[in-house]
């Protein structure tokens, strides 16, 4: 994965998208020059478990602060990287940049923080996408049960083959899925009753309007007891004010993220609020 080469076939592919704007080309024609002059950067957002007043992990997520054309944000970046080829070398090269800040973070705590990777579904469809991954968590001596992959509803909608033996290897091996978004795509239960999900992280959509209607906390209550009827984890993710976060307790929810506790953060002021916040 390392020495992934750039095929003009990319292009070549995206070109295929009649649709695509020429902002897009232009973000695409800066990727190769990004990747090497190493433009991107992960910042990681605490995972917080209120009920134990601990800090579980952190998510991982990508920023782009582009030399040329300015900051890229993650939503915009994403569906790019996923309709051309680069998906493959930047998402192999987000595992390996998250494994190494995690090693540090493991060998100045001593606490064993979980690390929450998101993936596309067109990484879980590389027929190597699971070997890959369990090497470099190998090479970096990480344990597999501490990581998560976040993937969107959407991406269940294609299961083929390639997406099902990578997350059975996976999941063998200890690793964790999560779906990510949870109630704003294709909900299909059958996914919760085929596929070893161990969370679901409820789209912060509704957690942000959770106070404006009695509806939503109707929701969001349906979806954390269908969590625990099911034995999974779930996350509140978009957690801001004081007065979420007590809804959410009161609905049983103990697992947060959000600019409640913290915004994503720089591996080192992780390691910071690790520091500053953990009651070991
Ligand atoms: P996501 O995985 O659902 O990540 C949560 C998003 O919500 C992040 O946006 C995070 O910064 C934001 N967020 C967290 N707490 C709050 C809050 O309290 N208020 C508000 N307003 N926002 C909050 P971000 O980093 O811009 O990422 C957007 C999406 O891009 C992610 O949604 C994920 O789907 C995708 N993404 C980001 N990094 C990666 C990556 O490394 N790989 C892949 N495949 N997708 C990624
Ligand atoms: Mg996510
Ligand atoms: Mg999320
Ligand atoms: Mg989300």
């Amino acid at each position: 994965y390392d020495g992934y080469i750039f095929e003009s076939s990319s292009l070549h592919l995206l070109l295929k998208n009649t649709k695509i704007s020429s902002r897009k080309l232009l973000i695409y024609s800066h990727l190769k020059e990004a990747l090497e002059q190493e433009e991107f950067h992960l910042v990681f957002q605490p995972i917080i478990d209120v009920s134990k007043n601990s800090i579980v992990g952190a998510e991982a997520l990508l920023r782009w602060k582009g030399s040329k054309i300015g900051n890229i944000t993650a939503s915009e970046l994403i569906p790019i990287l996923e309709e051309s080829e680069y998906i493959h070398p930047i998402g192999y090269w987000i595992i390996k940049k998250a494994c190494k800040e995690m090693k540090k973070w493991h060998l100045k705590t001593k606490l064993n923080l979980e690390l929450h990777i998101n993936i596309s579904s067109n990484q879980l469809k590389a027929a190597n996408f699971g070997t890959t991954f369990l090497s470099i968590l190998k090479e970096e001596q990480l344990d597999p049960t501490l990581f998560t992959l976040e993937i969107t509803e959407h991406s269940f909608m294609e299961l083929d083959e390639n997406i099902l033996n990578n997350i059975h290897l996976l999941s063998q091996n200890g690793v964790s899925f999560a779906i990510d978004d949870f109630g704003t795509g294709y909900s299909n239960f059958n996914n919760l009753n085929q596929l070893p999900i161990s969370t679901i992280k409820i789209d912060k959509s509704f957690i942000m309007n959770a106070l404006d209607s009695e509806k939503n906390i109707e929701i969001i209550d349906i979806m954390i007891s269908l969590s625990k009827k099911l034995k999974i984890d779930v996350v509140a993710e978009g957690v801001e004010t004081k007065e979420i976060l007590q809804l959410l307790r009161n609905h049983n929810c103990s697992l947060i993220q959000g600019y409640y506790f913290s915004k994503p953060l720089h591996s080192s002021v992780f390691l910071d609020y690790i520091e500053r916040n953990q009651v070991s």
